[in-house]
């Protein structure tokens, strides 16, 4: 008797699983046409860096505003705002006000670079900010165009022009909308995980997968958006007649003050300072053009 037959009491279990595994695969490739469907009906291409993005292309700035306020409110109402006559709350507004009326032409200049036209995506934002009481070198701006910069920023800065520089980068990922690109991620990943969990991948296996794609697509992809968030910053910051050459040894400072213990918007998420440095010092060419084109008034 052959042994192979001899101890399945007539069960077939490689046929079984044969069958169960063709199971598993038309459900993996349901999803894959799901999330592929998502993908590329999703996809845009943004006029600030002429790269293809993907936003969910039922989310409009409206709704992208509304969302970014009741953050904004939920934030406020849990940290010290400090009051808004102060002259640190002046001189941050000021810096803003700078910046902001400098984003239709850099928008429209860098588009023409990449022959697009510039979306004018940011002209119904409702631009404000706050100065926020906290000893953390930070600062965000929200979808919408609320932004905070944090007391313990102002000390790393240590000038208007090194503060403009930050904002600007701030500024620059609500008008790349990368908000809107991080739900999309966000999105597709969890049709990742339904996929994974239908098919029946045991929750070890799925693991394994979310934290290869973390590791090899997600953080990147962060670190493409603090790439692209730091050429358009300091684009905004040459036009509005900052100096460029700050960023370089801000951004000496910055990973300094924070000794491996960055709040979030400077930590994990953004690229190694030697690179940062390197790739900014490579765009003070582009920034001094900037500057010479759009700083015309004397401000
Ligand atoms: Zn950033």
């Amino acid at each position: 008797m052959n042994n192979s037959f001899g101890n399945n009491n007539g069960r077939q279990p490689t046929q079984g699983r044969r069958r169960g595994g063709g199971i598993r695969w038309i459900i993996l490739l349901g999803f894959a046409v799901y999330g592929g469907c998502y993908y590329f009906s999703n996809r845009t291409v943004d006029p600030y860096t002429g790269e293809k993005v993907l936003i969910d292309a039922g989310l409009d700035a409206s709704q992208e505003k509304a969302m970014g306020l009741q953050a904004y409110q939920e934030i406020l109402s849990q940290e010290r705002p400090i009051d808004p006559n102060t002259p640190q709350a002046q001189q941050v507004r000021a810096i803003a006000q700078r910046l902001i009326a400098k984003v239709p032409e850099v928008e429209a200049a860098l588009a023409a670079e990449n022959g697009l036209q510039a979306s004018n995506f940011s002209q119904d934002f409702d631009w404000e900010v706050n100065v926020i009481a906290s000893d953390q070198a930070n600062a965000f701006c929200l979808p919408g165009g609320k932004m905070a910069v944090y007391t313990g920023l102002l000390p790393v800065a240590q000038s208007e022009d090194a503060l403009a520089v930050v904002m600007g980068h701030e500024i620059a990922h609500a008008l790349l909308r990368h908000g809107a690109q991080r739900m999309a991620q966000q999105k597709l990943t969890q049709i990742g995980q339904m996929a994974g969990a239908a098919s029946g991948m045991d929750p070890q296996q799925q693991q394994m997968v979310m934290a290869a794609m973390g590791y090899g697509y997600l953080l990147p992809y962060a670190r493409e958006h603090e790439t692209q968030a730091d050429e358009v910053g300091l684009m905004l910051a040459a036009a509005a007649c900052y100096d460029p050459a700050q960023a370089m040894p801000l951004w000496e400072r910055m990973s300094q003050s924070s000794g491996g213990q960055a709040p979030p918007e400077f930590s994990s998420t953004h690229p190694n300072p030697g690179t940062r440095i390197q790739n900014l010092t490579a765009l003070q060419a582009k920034a001094m053009e900037y500057r010479q084109r759009f700083c015309t008034s004397a401000q």
